[in-house]
């Protein structure tokens, strides 16, 4: 350090070294660390964190053992922790925190157990989940698409549960990289999580965005992973479920055509179906939806990740898994 200030040719004020070396004490001391796009950060208060309802956090444990199993547990939800290696970072193991959309306002534990060998160690952090505003969205729609019939109760029911058991598990392998795709290039709609209110009756809130394009768009998956389901539900019309590992679940809904099938490997980019308007809607978009860890989150959180500009995607890939993952050229495309 000294030697660094004695050599440095242009002069640093004492200033902007003191400020420099806050920067780099604080980066040390709080190992949590925001997205650009979250609530103005309380970062540094008390080690409290902040982000609004369907955002995503993320949390950096450093310092800990390369063998080291990291895992968090926040509102009773899972989240599994990954290792990351990054050029001129320090080492340190990464955990995504989803806040559900209808997390309730508030201040609750992050707590996370560090396990290496027969040693454990507990971690805790407080996460202030913030209320985020939502639109509120007046729908008219055909009255048998609100006021279901008995049958078309039962039919719903079915299809929650089959959806509920195919992403029941947090698959243990990181199959997603650090470059995320928007699934198409249309127009964002903004209504994460908007209330609904639909034919003057309140109705679940909107658990994804809605992306409007022309009927036939390509539709890409966001990462690499691994097809759970697919599905032609009463509401969400012909779907895809992807799982990219650890909990985290992206989905695709209201395609005219879906092109590939359950347990098909997908990588970033790849076309895994068009643009629709089957199911419920008023015409052709795509629905996109994301899970993390059972969190609804705003799927574009994931392209403000921080990881996203990195150059080689292999380079930040935690597990061997994901840079071993076959080519999915089998993929049968229906015609
Ligand atoms: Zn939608």
């Amino acid at each position: 350090m000294t030697t660094a200030r004695i050599q440095t040719p242009t002069r640093i004020s004492r200033l902007d070294r003191t400020l420099i070396t806050a920067v780099v004490l604080l980066s040390s001391v709080f190992p949590v660390e925001l997205f650009p796009n979250t609530l103005p950060a309380s970062k540094g208060h008390d080690g409290q964190y902040s982000g609004k309802q369907g955002q995503v956090l993320v949390v950096k444990v450093q310092g800990e053992d390369q063998a080291a199993e990291v895992k968090g547990t926040f509102l009773k939800r899972v989240i599994p922790f990954f290792r990351e290696f990054r050029p001129g970072e320090p080492d340190g193991h990464i955990g995504l925190l989803g806040i559900d959309m209808q997390d309730e306002p508030g201040t609750y534990e992050l707590a996370v157990e560090v396990k290496q060998g027969e040693q454990a160690k507990q971690l805790s952090f407080h996460v202030l989940v913030a209320k985020e505003k939502f639109v509120v969205e007046h729908l008219k729609l055909p009255r048998e698409m609100v006021d279901l019939n008995e049958k078309a109760v039962t039919r719903w029911n079915a299809e929650q549960a089959q959806v509920k058991q195919a992403l029941a598990e947090n698959s243990r392998l990181k199959l997603w990289h650090s470059n995320f795709v928007e699934p198409v290039n249309g127009k964002r709609t903004g209504i994460f999580g908007s209330v609904r209110v639909m034919n003057g009756q309140p109705r679940n809130p909107h658990n994804g965005e809605d992306i409007g394009a022309p009927m036939g768009t390509d539709v890409a998956s966001t990462n690499d992973g691994i097809v759970r389901i697919t599905v032609d539900h009463i509401f969400s019309g012909k779907g895809v479920f992807v799982d990219h590992g650890l909990g985290f679940y992206s989905m695709y809904f209201h395609l005219s055509e879906i092109l590939v099938k359950d347990g098909d490997l997908v990588t970033a980019g790849q076309i895994i179906g068009k643009v629709g308007a089957t199911g419920r809607a008023t015409g052709p978009h795509l629905h996109w939806g994301v899970k993390l860890n059972g969190a609804r989150v705003n799927p574009y959180a994931l392209l403000d990740l921080p990881f996203r500009k990195d150059p080689n995607p292999a380079a930040t890939v935690a597990t061997p898994t994901s840079e071993s993952m076959p080519n999915p050229q089998a993929v049968p495309v229906k015609e």
